[in-house]
């Protein structure tokens, strides 16, 4: 019999959010709880973000800007272009979304890597497309089967820099190497969900300098992670002006609410708040560098505000054994990594009360 739903649906499997502290409290009968799971900034939103916010919701009974124009222009003059190369999504994630709805053909082909952010994967299928996903290589992207495995079929490359989950950046020499070998006609995806942590990194590439010359190329970004603000949605897409108007026909008329539109604008003059964080950042991953050094355990050099390890057992086990301890963290069978899990940097309080515990059970 004919299935009622889409028959994408059938190969599709929810996603599985990290728990809510509040269950985990429930769950298991402890007071603090440290989440370390979903790469969220341990210092909090930007301060100018809550006051734009507390400004702003009193409007709430009239519709938010359909266009967004103060919040893309603000956004455009930042990175040097006009606000007609920007669009904005109720977060980065529904902007992969409109990405897949704007390009996948039934029988379209993405290429990907086989380790990285799920969304690609499952935007791509949900419109018919084939998802085609390349394994690592010593654990980054493997640029050159990514190159490989272009056919007449390809529509859209995915490149996450940095990876998510491994945290790592794909060089700008690899980038360059990377995008002299690609097609015109193919869509490159830069996800830099976590840009200002990696730009510190001198080998890290300005995918803007790309799109310039490159108008088949999109660059996505949010203000989920250094901003502070996963919790309002929104994130961001840097393209050229026709992808993006293709983009604006399937991203749903009000997509980004008022108080989000007006948080990211106050986020982004915010500064302080985000040097603050990224050198917190960098302070809390050399805690846990340093111990897993100390321990022997192999860890993959971060440019990200998140750190990938081998535990060397089960991570299901440890992710069990964390959580009754009171930390959350992200457990690598997710990714089919078994013995790896996935921990975001906190405060110095919350990394080394991870450490604590990690110590005790490992
Ligand atoms: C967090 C993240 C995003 C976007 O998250 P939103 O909260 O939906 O903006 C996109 N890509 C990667 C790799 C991420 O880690």
């Amino acid at each position: 019999m004919k299935s009622l739903y889409r028959e994408q649906l059938a190969t599709m499997n929810p996603y599985i959010p990290g728990k809510p502290i509040e269950e985990v409290k429930k769950e298991y009968g402890i007071e603090e709880i440290e989440k370390l799971a979903s790469n969220e900034n341990p210092l909090g939103p930007s301060p100018m973000a809550i006051d734009a916010i507390k400004n702003e919701v009193e409007n709430i009974h009239i519709y938010p800007d359909a266009a967004a124009i103060k919040l893309r222009t603000t956004i455009a003059e930042n990175c040097g272009l006009e606000y007609e190369n920007v669009i904005v999504g109720n977060g980065g994630e529904q902007i992969l979304s409109i990405v897949a709805q704007t390009f996948i053909n039934d029988g379209d082909e993405a290429i990907m890597a086989k380790t990285t952010f799920g969304l690609y994967g499952s935007s791509v299928h949900h419109m018919g497309g084939v998802p085609v996903k390349i394994p690592l290589k010593k654990y980054a992207h493997d640029i050159d089967n990514m190159i490989n495995s272009i056919t007449e079929k390809t529509k859209l490359i995915y490149i996450c820099n940095p990876n998510n989950p491994t945290g790592n950046i794909t060089s700008r020499e690899d980038i360059d190497r990377f995008i002299k070998k690609i097609p015109n006609n193919i869509i490159v995806i830069f996800d830099e969900a976590y840009y200002d942590y990696a730009k510190v990194n001198p080998e890290y590439p300005e995918s803007l300098n790309i799109l310039k010359d490159r108008p088949n190329t999109i660059i996505l970004r949010t203000f989920s992670k250094v901003a502070g603000i996963a919790g309002v949605r929104i994130g961001y897409a840097l393209s050229s002006k026709e992808i993006v108007k293709e983009m604006g026909k399937v991203k749903g008329v009000f997509n980004v609410n008022k108080l989000a539109q007006v948080a990211a604008i106050g986020a982004l003059g915010d500064k302080e708040h985000i040097n603050k964080t990224v050198e917190l950042n960098y302070k809390s991953m050399a805690l846990m560098k340093e111990y897993f050094e100390s321990k022997g355990f192999e860890y993959i050099n971060s440019n990200s505000n998140f750190i990938f390890v081998n535990v060397k057992r089960s991570s299901q086990d440890i992710f069990e054994e964390l959580m009754k301890k009171g930390v959350i963290i992200r457990p690598g069978h997710l990714w089919n990594w078994n013995n790896w899990i996935r921990v975001s940097t906190g405060t110095i309080e919350q990394t080394k009360k991870f450490i604590e515990c990690f110590d005790e059970i490992r």
